[in-house]
């Protein structure tokens, strides 16, 4: 069995009062989720969900780890794979999509996040979260 562990966060602003969080649609699998990648090195989970919210999206954040929750799956035959997701509060809302895996990538109203998430377990996160974000 393989381990692969990313982090992300579940990037928010605020637009017109209500409280929007970014979805991003993956190039190669076509599912909406949240921005995440790839621990590098001896990266922090903080530095990671950071650098790959950048990447991803061109977004600047600030993450707030009092809100840290697990998601696992497996995203191929014999890999156990764990995502941490803080959330964030976006420094800029305007999003450069990186061109080579991200297809998509919107602003959704956090009541309405769950009918455009892809999977349960991503779904159960934003539930968590609304009670968090202030
Ligand atoms: P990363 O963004 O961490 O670098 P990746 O782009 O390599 O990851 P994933 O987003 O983990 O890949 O997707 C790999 C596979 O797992 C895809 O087939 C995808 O549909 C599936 N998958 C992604 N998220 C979930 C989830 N929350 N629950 C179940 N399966 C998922």
């Amino acid at each position: 069995m393989l381990n692969e562990k990313s982090c992300g966060a579940l990037v928010y602003r605020k637009y017109h009062g209500n409280t929007e969080i970014l979805l991003i649609k993956h190039i190669n699998s076509g599912h909406w989720s949240f921005p995440k990648g790839h621990v590098e090195n001896d990266e922090t989970e903080v530095e990671t969900a950071v650098r790959e919210i950048k990447e991803e999206t061109g977004i600047d954040v600030i993450i707030d780890q009092s809100f840290r929750e697990i998601v696992t799956y497996s995203p191929r035959r014999d890999t156990h794979k764990e995502v941490v997701y803080f959330i964030a509060k976006a420094k800029n809302t305007d999003f450069t999509p990186q061109a080579d895996e991200i297809a998509d990538i919107k602003w959704v109203e956090i009541g309405r996040a769950g009918s455009v998430l892809s999977y349960d377990n991503d779904k159960s996160i934003v539930n968590k979260a609304k009670n968090f974000i202030p």
